[in-house]
Formats: C-alpha cells, sequence, structure tokens
C-alpha cells in the first residue's frame, strides 16, 4: 500500500483518480484549495481511513506528514472560462504549485506526476499531435496563461528528472468527458448538455467545424495509472483519437437528449484551435493502453449524471 498525495482532488480528473487509488489499496491524502474543485466530487470518501484531505493552496509552500511514495498534480483550473476569469492563478497553479510539488516529491523520495495537456500544442500546425511536436502557442493570448504555465511545468519536470535525478512522468491530456465535469466550466459537453437538457439553443462557436477528440474520464485514468507505474519519463499522450467536429457533436448530444433544442452559431473565441487528436501511438507502444469506451456509450453515463443533479430535478408539489 503507498501513500499517494493527489492535488486538485475535489476536480474532474483529481475524484476519479482519488477513487482509483483508493480501490486499488492505497492511502490518499487529497489536497484542495476549492477554488474550481466541488467536495460533493469526494464526499463519498471521507470517512475513509485511507483517505484524509487538506484544504490548502499549492502555490504556496505545501507541507505533508509523513512519508510519501506517489504525488499526482492536477490542481489547475482547466477551462478557456476559467483561464479568463483566474489567469493569475492558472499561472501560479502551473509554475510555482508545481515548484513546491517538485520540492516535496524531492524531500520524500516520492515519484511526481503532473498533468499536462494538448494545450502545449497549441493550435496545432501538425495533425495528429505526436509527442515530437513543439507546438504552435500564443504566449500573450487568452490560452496563454494555461498554456505556458503547462509547458514551464513540463521544463521544470524534466529538469528536476535531469538535475536531481527526482522520478517524473508527464502526461499530455487531451479533452475528456464523464461524471463530475462541472456544468457551469463553458466547456463544450456540458454546455451542449445542459442547453439540450433545458431545450435552450445550443451555443456553437463558429461554424463548428473546429475538430476535438473527446476521451471517457475511466479510460484516461486508466492510462496515467499505467503511466505512473511504468518507467517512462518523456511526455505522454492520453486521449482517445476519435475526431469529430463540434458541429457535428452538438448534433450528437441533441439527439441523444432527444431535445428540441436549436443549433445556433456564435462568435470564435481567440486562438481557439481548428483541430486537435492525439497521436496515442507511444502510449500504446510504452503503456499497452488505448481507451475503450466508444463515444455514444460514454454520452449515455454523462447525460445520466447531468440529469441527476438537482438543477434538473423536477419539482414536485404534494398536495
Ligand atoms: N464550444 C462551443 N460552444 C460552447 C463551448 C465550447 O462551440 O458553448 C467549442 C469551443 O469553441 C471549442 C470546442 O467547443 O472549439 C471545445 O471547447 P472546450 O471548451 O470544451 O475545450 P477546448 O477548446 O479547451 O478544447
Amino acid at each position: 500500500m503507498a501513500r499517494v498525495l493527489i492535488t486538485g482532488a475535489a476536480g474532474f480528473l483529481g475524484s476519479h483518480l482519488c477513487d482509483r487509488f483508493i480501490k486499488d489499496g492505497h492511502e490518499v491524502i487529497g489536497m484542495d484549495n476549492l477554488i474550481t474543485g466541488d467536495l460533493k466530487n469526494i464526499e463519498h470518501l471521507f470517512g475513509l481511513e485511507a483517505f484524509s484531505f487538506a484544504h490548502h493552496d499549492v502555490s504556496k509552500y505545501v507541507h505533508v506528514p509523513g512519508h510519501l511514495d506517489y504525488i499526482l498534480h492536477f490542481a489547475s483550473p482547466a477551462s478557456p472560462i476559467d483561464y479568463l476569469k483566474m489567469p493569475i492563478q492558472t499561472l501560479k497553479v502551473g509554475s510555482l504549485g508545481t515548484h513546491n510539488l517538485l520540492g516535496l516529491a524531492k524531500a520524500k523520495s516520492a515519484r511526481l506526476l503532473v498533468a499536462s495537456t494538448s494545450e502545449v500544442y497549441g493550435d496545432p500546425l501538425v495533425h495528429p499531435q505526436n509527442e515530437s511536436y513543439w507546438g504552435n502557442v500564443n504566449p500573450v493570448g487568452p490560452r496563454g496563461v494555461y498554456d505556458e504555465a503547462k509547458r514551464f511545468q513540463e521544463a521544470i519536470t524534466m529538469a528536476y528528472h535531469t538535475y536531481h535525478g527526482l522520478e517524473t512522468r508527464i502526461v499530455r491530456i487531451f479533452n475528456t468527458y464523464g461524471p463530475r465535469m462541472r456544468l457551469n466550466d463553458g466547456r463544450a459537453l456540458p454546455a451542449f448538455m445542459s442547453q439540450a437538457l433545458r431545450g435552450e439553443d445550443i451555443t456553437v462557436f463558429g461554424d463548428g467545424s473546429q475538430t476535438r477528440s473527446f476521451c471517457y474520464v475511466a479510460d484516461l485514468v486508466e492510462g496515467i495509472t499505467r503511466l505512473l507505474f511504468s518507467d517512462y519519463v518523456e511526455p505522454v499522450n492520453v486521449g482517445n483519437p476519435s475526431e469529430i467536429s463540434i458541429k457535428d457533436f452538438a448534433e450528437e448530444v441533441v439527439k441523444l437528449t432527444g431535445s428540441n433544442s436549436q443549433i445556433t452559431f456564435h462568435p470564435l473565441p481567440k486562438d481557439d484551435p481548428k483541430q486537435r487528436k492525439p497521436d496515442i501511438a507511444r502510449a500504446k507502444d510504452i503503456l499497452d493502453w488505448e481507451p475503450k469506451m466508444n463515444r455514444s456509450e460514454g454520452l449515455k453515463i454523462t447525460l445520466d449524471y447531468f440529469k441527476s443533479l438537482p438543477e434538473f430535478q423536477t419539482q414536485t408539489t404534494s398536495a
């Protein structure tokens, strides 16, 4: 049984990772400052002996009593709307937060896995994106605060590995979906599902020809777990290569919900990547990993989750 620190524990990905490591018999310390995370995502773990929670901002010095075997750094605002609202926190958690966790990992002789992102490829000029591609990022655009923090995170993580011999892992995460996504984070999937459930217009940005490739959260967690326990130090893409245009994706969601919502078109946000699809050859080769969940099944599970939220419960009044 290992002792694992997971930052961003109350977030979408962090909470699923907490579940996975608890299920696998490890002791988990969840850490979160709750600026975008929600304790509801992990409340079922409170009371378990193997789980504890620390309310802390990892951009400040991080203290964890006792030994640690693994650290997974998943704390960060992670949607374009969040970066616009919290640009400085986004920069700090990816840079200062990562530095603090590298120092902690070094002090504890723990292995650190950092959550990087397909955003390091920016608006990519190579398609699909493989790990050797250096990217096309606008450092001063609205996404720059996230993209550059994550690029710095990769650089400092690699520097600690080469200079201090620290055991490090870097996962580049592509668009991921599933239960516990935040309803109002402005991302395409929660936006489309909540609009369809309310019978509102579906807001497709641009002409909807931009593409994304959506990975179900359980597949992502499996890939991350395999990477953590591998001995591979270079970045690894983990995502689902099944690519779809945002307009077709919106139509899939409307059809699935059976809603009468109409698709409407709105201005494309600045620097919105035109296409995105992971090349997962490296993950297949090194981790023997590939996604298993098909999108129609994954979307059904996610829709059931959104429908179960209080926001979508129909009011019943007793006579
Ligand atoms: N998008 C959209 N309508 C929305 C929210 C997002 O058309 O209400 C588009 C967005 O412009 C982007 C794609 O959907 O092209 C995916 O957006 P998301 O925020 O989910 O992720 P990211 O752009 O970071 O991949």
